[in-house]
């Protein structure tokens, strides 16, 4: 027999499981039984595919043998199996990139952690929540030699050789004191119903049944073996025969939380193609949803085949938070993992699931506007991904998005924004590029708060990017305010002579400002602020720039300098005007760059440069 040590992260994981996620030390039993049924999906589908394994007679199921007095409890699965190397790969290591994520991932507090692992779920190491022993007695299907793996989940494990009568997995958990609770045929049931009544194969148990015997006139003790989940693929039964309780135990069954789903989407197809989706949306944003390793959450089956649950092209890169089946009639089960990719029935599908998907979120936003808005408070930022990934869907896209404007403070819709324009008003305009807070206050909104238009304030931090590549909505222009076009729009005729008075100034500060900006120019943007700053309609914002810079994105950037406008209505505008003192203007010039930069949430390049002009200027003034 041979003592390993775990992997550091297993460890880490063991300690974080046995430490602080008894919070539901049930769902142990969920795990083993979910990974007897993966097992039992990859032998099933080798089975219909390999050679080899073709002539394997299977007959698949998942068995729970009890033993309540000495408290033990075995889950057997004649699935795939494990050899030693996989004993020592699986169960020793963690390969899963989504569990190394988790554990980077976690806070430290207790409660916010068990929250995390609520909806990630610990695997196999959970069976140590229970138990103060683990067997595994493993055998690969087409290999004759059977393993033991043993540990106790603190000092590493061991392995050595064993039998076993045919291939598959046996798991046996010897439960500690927190873990007896679940030495009882009667809490398993309950258990499996909760969590695991939809497993499309059998989960039968064994256990003892203890009976009032009238002739013996005593209880007698009886072996007694009944399967106790429903086995269905459920999502295969018409939307008629199922009940919301159906749907909410699928949902935990398929994506393994305790939370019940927002909402789910239940499609038959039927015709040129034969499918069927069901698509849940999880009520919160699955932990992992901005990671570039997500774990994919929809399961792709054949018939009811499981084929697989790791494939990120079933449905588009956006839409990754939903959770489900995508079960076709039309595949053929061999259809290799690689190339899904590129199978035609398979787009089809992905197509219509995306369209149907949108159409249905649609109607849930036209009905139920509460229910909508907890949607959009989970999932608003990945439909925004949508409209620069999904050029098709855009429109559809930007009905279903959400936005807040500086006319209101909760969600609202382009649709609504674009009821509320004023007559004559040229495009729909936002501002982007910093918290909700500060757009609001910018100097850029001041004439249109005066001109009473709606502004949309775009806080998120991708609204920037993906703004920037949308032009309308609908037959609406849509313009940032910090574009030198966007105060084109509103300019009169009488503005223009302004423009023509503020001249002499105009050049003055440009000469004192040199090469800090493009231009300098008399603003018809501004009411209460002297100075603003704005970019050409082709060139990224001074604030998108500081971003990509602190991404070390900003190489390839051409040096692009921003427009200097000025309020001529403004006072110290006015007295710049006719002010004699060239060293003052050449400072002023500064201060009014520097102040736009700064409102803007810019970081100045030379801020003890901004604090000396600003003394000079202050002992003038004292
Ligand atoms: P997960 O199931 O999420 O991958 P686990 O920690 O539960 O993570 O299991 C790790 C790996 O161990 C599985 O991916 C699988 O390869 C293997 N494994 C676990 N249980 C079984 C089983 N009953 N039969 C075959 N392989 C198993």
């Amino acid at each position: 027999m041979s003592k390993r040590e775990f992997q550091t992260e297993v460890n880490q994981l063991l300690h974080l499981i046995v430490h602080s996620l008894y919070s539901h030390p049930e769902i142990f039993l969920r795990e083993l039984v979910s990974n007897a049924s993966d097992a039992l999906d990859k032998l099933k589908y080798l089975t219909l595919t390999e050679e080899p394994y073709k002539s394997i007679a299977f007959d698949p199921k998942i068995e729970l043998v009890l033993d309540e007095e000495k408290k033990i409890l075995t889950i057997s699965d004649n699935g795939i199996g494990m050899n030693e190397e996989d004993l020592v790969a699986h169960l020793g290591t963690i390969a899963r990139s989504g569990t190394k994520n988790f554990l980077a991932n976690l806070s430290g507090d207790a409660k916010r952690d068990s929250n995390l692992i609520g909806q990630f779920g610990v695997g196999f190491y959970s069976a140590f929540i229970v138990s103060d022993r683990v067997d595994v007695v493993s055998r690969k299907a087409g290999e004759e030699q059977a393993f033991r793996w043993t540990s106790d989940g603190k000092t590493g494990f061991e392995i050595e050789p064993s039998t076993r009568p045919g291939q598959g997995t046996s798991v046996t958990v010897h439960f500690n004191d927190d873990g007896a609770d679940y030495a009882h045929s009667w809490k398993l049931k309950d258990i499996i119903k909760k969590y695991s009544n939809h497993i499309a194969f059998p989960i039968l148990l064994t256990s003892n049944e203890s009976e009032w015997n009238e002739e013996e006139k005593k209880s007698v003790t009886t072996l007694k073996t009944e399967q106790i989940n429903a086995a269905s693929a459920l999502w295969k039964r018409s939307k008629s025969e199922l009940k919301d309780e159906d749907y909410k135990e699928l949902y935990k069954t398929l994506a393994g939380g305790y939370d019940d789903p927002m909402f789910w989407f239940h499609t038959k197809a039927e015709g040129t193609m034969e499918y069927t989706t069901l698509f849940f949306v999880p009520s919160k944003a699955p932990f992992d949803l901005y990671q570039a390793d997500y774990t994919p959450g929809v399961k792709l089956y054949v018939k009811r085949v499981f084929i697989t649950d790791d494939s990120k092209e079933l449905l588009p890169t956006y839409l990754r938070f939903l959770r489900g089946v995508i079960d076709s009639e039309d595949l053929p089960l061999n259809v290799s993992r690689e190339i899904l990719q590129q199978n035609r029935t398979l787009a089809a599908i992905r197509t219509a699931s995306v369209k149907k998907v949108l159409n249905e979120l649609k109607s849930i936003a036209e009905s139920d506007v509460e229910k909508y808005a907890a949607f959009i408070d989970q999932y608003n930022k990945p439909l925004k991904e949508g409209l620069y990934s999904d050029y098709a869907n855009r429109e559809a896209l930007m009905d279903l998005i959400r936005v807040k404007t500086t006319k209101s403070d909760t969600w609202t819709s382009f649709a609504e924004v674009k009821s509320r324009m004023q007559e004559g008003q040229k495009g729909i305009y936002f501002i982007t590029g910093g918290l909700g807070a500060q757009l609001r206050t910018s100097p850029l909104l001041e004439i249109y708060k005066k001109k009473d238009i709606e502004v949309l304030i775009l806080d998120d931090e991708i609204d920037e990017f993906v703004f920037a590549g949308i032009e309308k909505y609908g037959d609406i222009e849509l313009k940032a305010v910090n574009k030198t076009s966007a105060g084109e729009d509103l300019k009169t005729e009488e503005d223009k002579d302004k423009s023509e008075d503020l001249k002499p100034l105009l050049e003055k500060l440009k000469t004192a400002l040199g090469g800090k900006v493009k231009d300098v120019r008399a603003s018809m943007r501004l009411a209460d602020s002297p100075s603003c700053i704005v970019s050409d309609e082709d060139e990224p914002s001074m604030k998108m720039r500081q971003m990509l810079r602190s991404m070390g994105q900003a190489a390839g950037l051409p040096d692009t300098k921003p427009t200097l406008e000025v309020n001529p209505d403004h006072e110290i505008v006015k007295k710049l005007l006719v002010a004699g003192d060239d060293s003052l203007v050449n400072d002023a010039a500064y201060l009014l760059l520097d102040q736009a930069l700064l409102i803007e949430g810019i970081a100045l390049e030379d801020p003890a440069g901004f604090v000396q002009r600003l003394n000079r200027v202050l002992a003038k003034a004292v």
